[in-house]
């Protein structure tokens, strides 16, 4: 058996993983309660810049969130990762943006941590300049929508140790933050690690 790849991002940051088609992307929260970000770009095909897309994964699954076994889609529409195993209580979010410089300025907290600026950093460190920012997946965020429509995130019932494990189904560039609030219930009050394990496919 390959060994897997083990990367650790701690509180507050994120970082960049190249993964090829086949490989499996378990990605854990080892303390409980800690939301984790993940984007996807394509990286097979340099001539058609494409991404996963939220608005679009939604569209072709008919849901909020794919089930096992269903796909996270690109821009046009092509399958980028297929949701293998969900060893979490869930919920996960599919509809809020990545967390800003702009929310923490609003909630009086100018210069903190943020989601969007973990995303751009880990970019640049690859010399890659995004010309903007898609909304990501939000593994284990508690933000269901209430019947009346109303959106609350609410604190994150994950055990410690939750995970969701995904299958790469082109090669992609993904980037995976810890989610950086701490002025607001969504992480358990205290934020922590994640972690992201690679193991190739057969
Ligand atoms: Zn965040």
């Amino acid at each position: 058996m390959t060994e897997a790849r083990r990367i650790v991002i701690a509180p507050q940051t994120g970082q960049s993983i190249s993964v090829e088609r086949g490989d499996i992307i378990r990605i854990i929260d080892p303390q409980g309660q800690q939301v984790a970000d993940l984007w996807a770009f394509v990286t097979d095909n340099r001539s058609a810049l494409d991404w996963l897309s939220t608005s679009q994964t939604r569209d072709i699954n008919e849901r909020l969130f794919p089930r096992v076994g269903e796909h996270f889609y690109s821009t046009r529409g092509v399958p980028l990762l297929t949701l293998v195993e969900d060893a979490s209580p869930g919920p996960h979010d599919m509809l809020f943006p990545a967390c800003n410089r702009w929310l923490y300025e609003r909630a009086g907290l100018p210069d903190h941590p943020s989601c969007q600026d973990n995303l751009v950093r880990a970019f640049e460190a690859v010399g890659i300049v995004l010309p903007a920012v898609p909304d990501p997946v939000d593994f284990f965020q508690n933000s269901l929508p209430s019947p009346d429509g109303r959106l609350d995130v609410i604190a994150s019932i994950n055990p410690p140790g939750g995970s969701v494990a995904l299958r790469a189904e082109r090669d992609l560039l993904l980037v995976v933050t810890a989610c950086s609030v701490d002025f607001h219930p969504t992480n358990g009050d205290r934020c922590t690690e994640i972690v992201v394990e690679v193991t190739k496919g057969d």
